[in-house]
């Protein structure tokens, strides 16, 4: 089948002021597929959201979205779009029914109530007032209302933050089962996990540039490092010493806290045990894990997605 693109970014550029929030950001998203942009905090990830769906004006560059132009054909983007912002702001005195209810009526037509409720995993919870719902059920209840007009494509901005381990799981079945009934997601997140769990491409973000964009199993595959060898020492140490270790890739350090990229896990271990002896440091908590998007961020940047 042909692929159809649903999202069409250009040259995208938002300016606060004299501040660069979104720096020419540009990409395509097809029909169907999960798009994840991935940053830190002040990446300009809700920047680019807002200015796609048509909350920001665009200071340059263009989006269409289903065939339609942000900038000349705001009306008809809002049909085919079902946005879930972070500070979606619902009734606290409605029941979750009355909410649903109250949001259809404002659209010629709407799914059935009913089977959004069900979709949603908010059946038990419908006839509740929406103060007394968790954050994960309020997130739920925000994406139902962002699915209402039954629209093409879905921008989740940020949709797990804050939310437990098991509700952000629940979460995570509700977006892959929106891909498979054919909708086209975008959202955004500072999770790797979540990003590497949902999405088909990522396109990370940061300082309101794109500075990679692939599936997550390519931006892994390009660090060329399997595995991470991580581990504190009992000093600060100099970078030299473990650049020369045979089969080490790549070295990131912060204060005693050591990060050495390998394809030679084996090899690596070894050799940081003969250069930890020779230069009598300590070693501790050391572990050994796969690369992940983590990694990517940190090889492309020097810092962390999220500041411990
Ligand atoms: P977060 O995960 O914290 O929401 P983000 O990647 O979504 O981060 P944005 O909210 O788009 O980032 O912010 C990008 C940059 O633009 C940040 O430095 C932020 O402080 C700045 N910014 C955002 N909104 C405004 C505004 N209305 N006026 C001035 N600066 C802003």
């Amino acid at each position: 089948m042909p692929s159809e693109v649903m999202v069409d970014v250009k040259g995208l550029v938002k300016q606060y002021g004299s501040f660069l929030a979104v720096k020419g950001v540009e990409f395509q998203v097809e029909k169907g597929e999960i798009f994840g942009l991935l940053g830190p905090n002040g990446a300009g990830k809700t920047t680019t959201i807002e200015m796609l769906v048509g909350l920001r004006k665009p200071d340059d560059g263009t989006a269409v979205l289903a065939g339609f132009d942000v900038k000349k054909q705001i009306n008809q983007v809002k049909e085919v779009i079902g946005v879930q912002l972070q500070s979606t702001s619902l009734f606290e005195l409605l029941k979750v029914e009355e909410t649903l209810h109250l949001y259809a009526s404002f659209y010629p037509s709407h799914v059935d109530i009913e089977q959004l409720i069900e979709d949603m995993l908010l059946t038990e919870k419908r006839n509740d007032r929406v103060k007394g719902l968790s954050g994960g059920q309020k997130q739920r209840l925000a994406i139902a209302l962002a699915l209402i007009h039954d629209p093409k494509i879905v921008f989740l901005d940020e949709p797990t933050t804050g939310l437990d381990p098991q509700a952000r799981r629940t979460l995570w079945d509700i977006v892959l089962r929106l891909k498979d009934r054919g909708k086209t997601v975008i959202l955004s997140t500072h999770y790797m996990d979540e990003a590497h769990v949902l999405c088909d491409r990522i396109g990370i973000m940061d300082q309101g540039e794109l500075i990679a964009l692939d599936t997550p199993t390519n931006l892994v595959k390009s660090l060329q490092s399997t595995s991470t060898v991580e581990f504190h020492l009992n000093n600060p140490p100099q970078e030299e010493l473990f650049m020369k270790m045979e089969g080490v890739k790549e070295v990131s350090i912060k204060d005693t806290f050591v990060q050495l990229y390998t394809d030679e896990l084996q090899m690596a271990l070894t050799s940081l045990i003969h250069v930890a002896t020779e230069h009598k440091l300590t070693i501790e908590d050391l572990q050994t894990r796969q690369a992940t998007l983590e990694d990517v961020f940190i090889h492309m940047t020097g810092r962390r997605l999220r500041e411990s």
